[in-house]
């Protein structure tokens, strides 16, 4: 799908700067930290410079709008895969406002900002802004204590037009049951996204968990998006593909067992109960 990104569910991705602080397990292989080292950049901490952008770059968002208007199709727009956009430092403040005007002034665009800071995002918004239609707003959650955690502050959000979670890296089992009816704001979360870790250090996926959360959303009739099972697939699923990678056995609090191999994340593929899940939140604008 993706049209200048390599992130399947959307079509551009956005960086209003580079560079971060990590803030819960699911950011410890972080790949954005690791690409930034990769080019020289020592950018994630809180004491490390961030990296800002020329006005070429911001204004690339403003070409993605008209070729948008012009096709007549709305484009999906990821914010941000190199930082965290509602990150606490002062350097930020006008970068983001800055921003916020950016999605203003493309309203050909749906604009998925993706925070684990969620509880910070009300602080962090000028006094009276309420987000615009053209938003889309998620949160991370790895596990069950993130889950707790952030998906109330998600859902005291009534002006986006979506409410979703990126449950990647998956790290447990998570029951999102509660979450995905409305509340008594009229909320709820709209799409799920899940996956499992990818890279050389990554944690293995019980294979249950992701099929947990696939049910929990058919149930409550909420979109799922199934991005990958990472380094780790289930060994019944890649057999076929399996050559010198050694199975290892996932023993569960119920005493069953799984086995999983390190095949990395082009072989292992996407395939979850028998099929790819690339549902999306349908919306009016
Ligand atoms: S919040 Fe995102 S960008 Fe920041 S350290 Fe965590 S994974 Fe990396």
């Amino acid at each position: 799908m993706g049209k200048d990104s390599r992130i399947e569910w959307t079509h551009h991705t956005f960086n209003p700067w580079w560079g971060c602080v990590k803030v819960s397990a699911a950011c410890d292989h972080c790949y954005a930290d690791t690409w930034a080292k990769r080019l020289g950049e020592g950018l994630w901490g809180p004491r490390t410079p961030r990296r800002f952008f020329s006005d070429a770059h911001w204004k690339e968002p403003l070409r993605w709008n008209r070729e948008a208007a012009r096709d007549k199709v709305r484009r999906r727009v990821f914010c941000a895969s190199m930082a965290d956009v509602f990150e606490n430092r002062p350097d930020l403040v006008e970068e983001r406002r800055r921003l916020l005007d950016l999605i203003a002034q493309t309203p050909h665009l749906d604009w998925l900002l993706l925070t684990k800071r969620i509880h910070l995002v009300r602080k962090q918004l000028p006094k009276g802004y309420e987000f615009p239609k053209n938003v889309w707003l998620g949160t991370t959650v790895e596990d069950q204590a993130t889950a707790n955690k952030r998906i109330r502050h998600l859902l005291e959000f009534s002006s986006p037009s979506v409410r979703f979670l990126s449950c990647e890296p998956l790290l447990s089992a998570i029951d999102l049951t509660q979450h995905l009816v409305r509340n008594d704001r009229g909320n709820r979360v709209d799409w799920v996204i899940a996956g499992g870790e990818s890279g050389p250090h990554s944690r293995p996926m019980d294979p249950a968990w992701p099929a947990a959360l696939q049910r929990q959303c058919a149930l409550a009739k909420v979109p799922f998006h199934f991005k990958q099972w990472g380094h780790w697939a289930p060994v019944e699923q890649v057999a076929d593909v399996m050559k010198k990678s050694t199975p290892i056995r996932v023993i569960r609090q119920d005493g069953t067992e799984v086995s999983v191999a390190a095949i990395g994340k082009g072989k292992a593929g996407r395939v979850l109960a028998g099929k790819h899940w690339d549902q999306f939140p349908r919306t009016v604008l």
